[in-house]
């Protein structure tokens, strides 16, 4: 099966959009000729990037590369091709007692497109960054051939790729270590927090969880800026579930998904729905501290549960602003960056706030640095460039960056982190705006 159409393809943020060709394929010998033939050529995965990051005149995609290659369930070894989504990876090891060791807030990506932004979950603190756990991967550079890169061999094109956001070649196949689960459930808890300061000190306590985020509510003021909720989890081990879950450990019964069948109207979202949103969502938990067992997909999945929901920011689409800034200055960052926002009334339903440990740092690409990160969502309007630039400065001044697989209109000082990537085949609608 074969497809090379000029279509109009974009990320998951709606914005920007591109007509490019784009190359779907089962036999390596296509994308070896689609490389040696074009430039100006990007890889992409599922799209879920928001932004620019994986849009060119040329797209190889590795979504049809979607074949498990071994999975050794004594050890949890796990070799694939890129396009294999997570989701079907946890289809296949979470029954076997295995977990991805690291993963992002929707299991919908590659194998590809993980290691090409180097993705990070709740646990970053903790186990890093996907590539800590990659042993090796397979990728055809800009000459077409194919290389086997690892810690070992090809050590340089390994590490540049990783984080390298798809700027040195094309992967197609990875091999990576998943780790032991004994349940497919989280041992979880959920405390409320007031405040800023409330925040901060709840992640201190809970440096020792290996999964921890917060929900901000980004629309309050005052004494209640920075009013939140702190999850924290473990993978829970047979012996401490409920009776309930105890018989089938490893097994989750089949939810249904909901799907938003179309472009919500420009006028829904406004400061208004959010700020209802946010209140709802903080209310629904009536106690201050909140434990008990949830599966590991609204754990870690909770957007996965509404297809398309993409479409609730309308036509013109969305972008999601991720920043990190270091540790010591992260509480007076966070504050300025949240009082900008509260004053702007430009509300984010999703405002997910994590601690980042200590960055490998042979991983020189990856985004992550010692630090707290927060990604927002913010409407495409004419209000919002104006917004982006404030935060920019912010972020700036607390020497902080973008992570770029999000990225689309932040200033290039802070995405322009990315070293040994320039070649010339590969390139980006984002790399191009960023090196302008
Ligand atoms: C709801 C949601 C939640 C998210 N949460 C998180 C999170 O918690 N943590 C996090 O780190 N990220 C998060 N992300 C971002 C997402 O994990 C990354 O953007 C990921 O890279 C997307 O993978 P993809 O397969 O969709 O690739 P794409 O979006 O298509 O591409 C992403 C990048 O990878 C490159 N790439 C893709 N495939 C290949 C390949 N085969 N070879 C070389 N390069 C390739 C592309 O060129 C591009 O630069 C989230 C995204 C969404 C939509």
């Amino acid at each position: 099966m074969s497809s090379k159409l000029k279509q109009e393809v974009t990320n998951w943020g709606l914005y920007p959009k591109i007509n490019a060709t784009e190359v779907k394929e089962d036999g390596l010998k296509y994308y070896k000729n689609f490389i040696k033939e074009n430039e100006e050529i990007i890889p992409r995965g599922n799209g879920r990037c928001y932004g620019d990051a994986s849009l060119s005149e040329n797209i190889v995609s590795c979504i049809r590369l979607n074949k498990f290659i071994d999975f050794d369930r004594e050890t949890g070894l796990m070799e694939c091709e890129a396009g294999v989504l997570l989701s079907d990876i946890l289809e296949v090891c979470v029954e076997a007692g295995f977990f991805l060791p690291v993963t992002p807030g929707t299991k919908y990506i590659t194998v590809g497109g993980a290691i090409a932004s180097d993705v990070h979950g709740k646990n970053h603190h903790v186990d890093g960054c996907f590539s800590e756990h990659v042993l090796h991967f397979d990728l055809l550079n800009e000459k077409s051939e194919l290389i086997r890169c690892s810690r070992e061999e090809n050590s340089e094109l390994f590490w540049a790729t990783i984080g390298g956001m798809g700027l040195t070649g094309f992967i197609v196949s990875a091999c990576f270590q998943l780790k032991k689960i004994e349940s497919a459930y989280i041992r979880h808890e959920a405390i409320k927090a007031e405040n800023l300061d409330e925040i901060f000190k709840l992640f201190d306590e809970s440096e020792s969880w290996t999964y921890t985020v917060a929900w901000i509510d980004c629309l309050q003021k005052g004494k209640n800026l920075g009013r939140s909720i702190l999850m924290r989890g473990e993978h829970a081990r047979v012996n401490e579930l409920p009776v309930k879950y105890k018989q089938n450990p490893l097994k989750l019964k089949e939810k249904k998904k909901l799907t938003i069948p179309f472009f919500f109207p420009n006028f829904v979202l406004n400061s208004l729905t959010v700020k209802i949103f946010n209140f709802l969502f903080y209310n629904k938990q009536r106690v201050k501290h909140l434990k008990n067992f949830i599966d590991y997909d609204t754990f870690y999945y909770p957007l996965d549960a509404m297809l398309h929901w993409n479409r609730i920011y309308g036509k013109k689409g969305f972008i999601q602003y991720q920043f990190v800034i270091p540790k010591e200055t992260g509480k007076e960052g966070m504050q300025e960056v949240l009082e900008t926002i509260a004053n702007s009334g430009e509300g984010s339903f999703l405002a997910v706030l994590k601690l980042f440990g200590k960055n490998n740092p042979e991983a020189y690409n990856s985004f992550p640095m010692e630090g707290y990160t927060l990604a927002l969502d913010f409407k495409i309007n004419k209000k919002l460039p104006d917004l982006v630039k404030k935060l920019d400065e912010i972020v700036e001044k607390y020497q902080g960056r973008i992570y770029r697989t999000k990225d689309s209109m932040s200033k290039p000082s802070l995405t322009n982190y990315l070293k040994n990537v320039e070649n010339e085949k590969f390139s980006s609608l984002q790399s191009r705006r960023i090196s302008k």
